[in-house]
């Protein structure tokens, strides 16, 4: 049964630790990735939120266009491309979609539609694309997602993301994790399909 998957980009399909080597040299600062307990970088760094936001606004083309693949990423979407349509939602600005769908192409990721949505509130989104699964790395995101589309929500673990889940949110550590509890996800709902 095909399936939409709903993806987001940023520190899902990309490493999460792809930021880090950028600010460390921006900002002459040596943060490890284990330090980041919490989504916002601006305690992390020594300048004030304002100059922070602006080097982040001024460098994410360079920094998207720069950002490796996470581990296992892309065997495990292209493989799900093959019957399941793929939605990256991400926040974005849509003024970076040629950089992103340059950066698919590039790193010969697949992908049905990309929507660049400027924020972080996905849910609308979400439910405009009626997708049927969640791909998230950012916690407060993957538990509204889950309330409000009642789909499951795999959150890939990080340093940040660590306070504790609901039931709907799968957590998981890598994506051949995510691969597994996706082939036992589409099964059940094969299953289901042919109870009902
Ligand atoms: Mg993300």
């Amino acid at each position: 049964m095909k399936k939409r998957f709903g993806i987001d980009i940023d520190g899902t399909v990309t490493c999460p630790t792809s930021l880090i080597p950028f600010i460390n040299k921006a900002f002459n600062m040596d943060i490890s990735y284990e330090d980041i307990n919490q989504y916002d970088l601006t305690p992390f760094v020594n300048v004030s939120k304002d100059e922070f936001a602006q080097w982040f606004t001024e460098n994410e083309p360079t920094i998207y266009r720069d950002s490796p693949l996470a581990n296992g990423a892309k065997s495990v979407l292209n493989k799900w491309a093959t019957s399941h349509e793929l939605f990256y939602i991400s926040a974005r600005g849509a003024h970076l979609l040629a950089v992103t769908e340059d950066w698919f192409t590039r790193n010969g990721v697949l992908f049905n539609h990309i929507e660049l949505i400027g924020s972080h509130d996905k849910i609308e989104t979400a439910k405009k694309y009626n997708v049927d699964i969640f791909f998230e790395d950012k916690h407060d995101n993957a538990v509204a997602i889950f309330e409000e589309c009642h789909i499951p929500v795999i959150l890939f673990d990080t340093p940040y993301n660590q306070e504790p889940i609901p039931k709907g949110v799968i957590r998981v550590h890598n994506w051949h994790e995510a691969l597994d509890w996706v082939d036992h996800w589409l099964k059940q709902q094969t299953y289901q399909t042919v109870q009902s």
